[in-house]
């Protein structure tokens, strides 16, 4: 089967983008926070300029020819004149500029001795300027994942965009807040596209970039953007991957997508197919006449409806060489990025209510022949007229397998078309920006600081207090190290309790439905404190934190509401009194052998009020003591 096999290798480039723990944004001295009220706002419309070479981006006449306008909504807390490119930008950040430096020294990057703050267009309205500020700091450096050596090919120091709101029919909605917060955008080379190993590479390159100590944590702070090519094939760039544990499924999906496509063009070879040369003609009039529901209507709103024709194509836009993979797909995605809502193409005519007679009417109309397809497009006029060079285009690439081009990542872990692979001449200087040196002082306080190896930070901490090395790592992980070394250091407790209590239970509670509220560090410590003071016993840590999360004020009032304040010595041997006297019987014919039964009632009784050691000791002793006479 050609769609089966592996059409030459994948490789798979990530792009990092992190963003970086300063107390101001990269240009002003506006706080990275977000605004949850954003009271004011205003409209732009942005042109795609002309680049100094003269050239203008495909990408940004693409997001132009959307015809729509932006609207900012800003909170002064949280934005100023700079985000709204009324005021020009401050000097950059000399904290965002030592942590991005960090990060490269981290990893072995070749730090830059001048920094050239530079313009990259943006025109999807994500930057008030139409372009993102952005400076490299590092070039070349390498880690070693399980083994396997990943190269790094730049580190770089730039301004995130707008936060993206939303969007109605004649404007995307912007928040300011998020425009001009410092992130550091670390691009490696490509690997084998190998899903599990392209998730172990961003695991690890999220890893070391935790252990500066100098990127913020939280959700959405990282974000990872992939460039995914079969070998020899055209590069797709895939944005905005959320979560890591997303990667691998994108990966899986972009390689049977290319390979789909790759499949698609060997067919078209095979037919003797080398151009595909298409044709765009107005149907709109004897659209009033087709059977399709939905090619009426927009025909009789005032609306239009054209043909693509596309030479050989027939049999292949509905044609799956991969499950679930269509060039018409393909096709309908760009329709759909160009503001219409889809297309409806000859293989699917009969299921779409278009008869046989009228597809002999189309291909009469449109100098179709019987081996060619017809895209039919329908919409308001200046949206059709739009796309139907788009889609020509699309089907014409046909032949070469994939396009490059730009997609998003779907929260299912698929990918969108979103639009053309932006040109190369995306860059020019930003002049309002003096160069900056970086001086051999600012390098060798950088080198002082450079972190220790975080895989040797996690062994170390799984040394220091005897923890299994899956919990140092969970610790780490989860950000949770500094607090753990503070408790364990404080609390006279075993450290695995600690831990566990710190990184495997909120999980577990929060599965079975106790709030988050209940769950944070404070929560955690304060219990963890009452267990250190004698108050409770750590098997009741669950019982407490339940209670907290069900109502309760804080884990002193949990404790009294459950009755678990801690059982003491004597209470224990009354509790043991009472079961034994309960099952003298049992005591009589099994002696020892009773005690598994009696420990589980005793603790019934005790449980989350004593420790299960105390209770086994006393109940040991009881039962041989009750045992002795009758021997
Ligand atoms: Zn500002």
């Amino acid at each position: 089967m050609v769609g089966e096999s592996d059409q030459g290798g994948l490789l798979v480039g990530l792009e990092i983008h992190q963003q970086l723990a300063c107390s101001t944004k990269l240009f002003c001295d506006c706080p990275p926070i977000k605004s949850e009220v954003l009271p004011y706002h205003f409209e732009r419309r942005l042109r795609p300029a002309q680049s100094e070479t003269g050239g203008v981006d495909p990408a940004a006449v693409f997001e132009f020819s959307k015809g729509k306008s932006n609207k900012y909504f800003w909170s002064p807390e949280s934005s100023c004149l700079v985000e709204a490119d009324e005021e020009p930008p401050h000097p950059l950040s000399s904290e965002g500029l030592d942590s991005a430096l960090l990060v490269g020294k981290t990893l072995e990057s070749n730090v830059v001795d001048e920094v050239h703050v530079m313009r990259k267009i943006v025109i999807d309205g994500s930057n008030t300027g139409g372009f993102q500020r952005t400076a490299v700091v590092g070039l070349g450096g390498s880690f070693d994942v399980g083994g396997e050596k990943v190269g790094v090919q730049s580190v770089t120091l730039e301004e995130d965009a707008a936060r993206i709101l939303g969007e109605d029919s004649t404007s995307r909605h912007f928040a300011l807040d998020r425009l001009g917060v410092p992130l550091v955008e670390v691009a490696l080379d490509p690997v084998r596209g190998d899903p599990e190993l392209v998730g172990k590479v961003a695991l690890y390159l999220g890893r070391v970039l935790r252990s500066t100590g100098k990127v913020a944590r939280g959700l959405g702070t990282i974000r990872q953007d992939l460039n995914v090519s079969l070998s020899g094939g055209k590069v797709v760039e895939v944005k905005g991957v959320q979560k890591l544990n997303l990667l691998p499924r994108v990966v899986e999906y972009e390689r049977a997508r290319q390979s789909a496509l790759v499949t698609v063009a060997a067919r078209l070879k095979e037919r003797g197919v080398k151009a595909v040369s298409c044709g765009i003609t107005d149907v709109t009039e004897a659209a009033h006449n087709l059977g399709s529901r939905i090619l009426r209507e927009r025909a009789s709103e005032g609306g239009k409806v054209v043909a693509v024709t596309a030479r050989g194509l027939k049999g292949l836009l509905g044609w799956e060489p991969v499950p679930g993979f269509r060039l018409g797909k393909e096709v309908a995605e760009v329709a759909r990025a160009n503001s219409l809502g889809g297309i409806i193409h000859s293989d699917e005519f009969e299921h779409q209510g278009i008869p046989q007679q009228e597809e002999v009417l189309l291909r009469t109309l449109t100098g179709a022949g019987e081996d060619d397809a017809i895209v039919l497009l329908a919409g308001l006029s200046e949206q059709v007229d739009a796309c139907a060079p788009r889609v020509v285009e699309r089907l014409r690439v046909a032949v070469a397998g994939v396009p490059a081009e730009t997609r998003a990542a779907t929260d299912a872990g698929e990918t969108r078309y979103m639009r053309p692979r932006p040109g190369s001449q995306r860059m020019y200087p930003e002049t309002d920006i003096p160069n900056i040196g970086v001086t051999k002082r600012t390098l060798a306080n950088l080198d002082k600081i450079v972190p220790q190896n975080w895989e040797a930070h996690v062994s170390k901490l799984a040394e220091t207090y005897g923890l299994s090395e899956d919990i140092a790592l969970k610790l780490y992980d989860s950000e949770m190290d500094g607090e753990f070394e503070a408790l364990a250091g404080e609390l006279k407790l075993e450290p695995s309790v600690v831990a566990s209590t710190l990184v495997d239970l909120p999980i577990r509670l929060a599965r079975e439905g106790v709030p988050e509220a209940a769950l944070g560090l404070g929560m955690l410590s304060e219990v963890l404190r009452a267990v250190a003071h004698g108050e409770i016993a750590k098997e009741a840590i669950p019982d407490v934190l339940k209670a907290v999360g069900a109502g309760n004020r804080d884990v002193e009032i949990a404790i009294r509401s459950l009755g678990l304040e801690r059982a003491d010595e004597s209470k224990i041997r009354a509790v043991i009194e009472s079961v034994l006297l309960r099952n003298a019987g049992l005591v009589r014919e099994k002696g020892d052998a009773a005690f598994a039964q009696l420990m589980g009632e005793a603790m019934k009784e005790l449980r989350g009020r004593a420790d299960g050691a105390a209770v086994a000791r006393n109940l040991k002793a009881k039962l041989s003591q009750a045992g002795r006479p009758s021997k």
